[in-house]
């Protein structure tokens, strides 16, 4: 299994910067041009806890300076990188396969 999100249908990789700042929009994968889109709800999931151990951890490091900048960067980069490995791209949905 590669590392990283992969298309559903296709398994070609999905750009890194679609598990990053234009999640819960719809893109078109470059490989069979299934629409897809990354879940803001799964996203959230994937986020929340690093955000949470970093608010926990925060105030203790605040006097000093430097491990307070380290462990900011260490956390957006664990985002980054957890969102990366872990956000699985979607099918959009079909309006027309509705029933009625
Ligand atoms: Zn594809």
């Amino acid at each position: 299994m590669p590392l990283g999100p992969t298309c559903p249908c296709c398994h070609a990789r999905v750009p890194f910067g679609r598990t990053q700042i234009e999640v819960g929009k719809a893109f078109v994968c470059r490989s069979c041009g299934t629409q897809l889109v990354m879940s803001r709800w799964q996203s959230f999931l994937i986020a929340f806890p690093i955000i949470a151990v970093y608010m926990i951890v925060r105030p203790a490091l605040r006097s000093m300076d430097l491990a307070f900048w380290l462990l900011s960067l260490v956390m957006v980069a664990a985002v980054a990188g957890v969102s990366w490995l872990f956000m699985k791209p979607r099918p959009v949905e079909s309006d027309k396969a509705e029933a009625g």
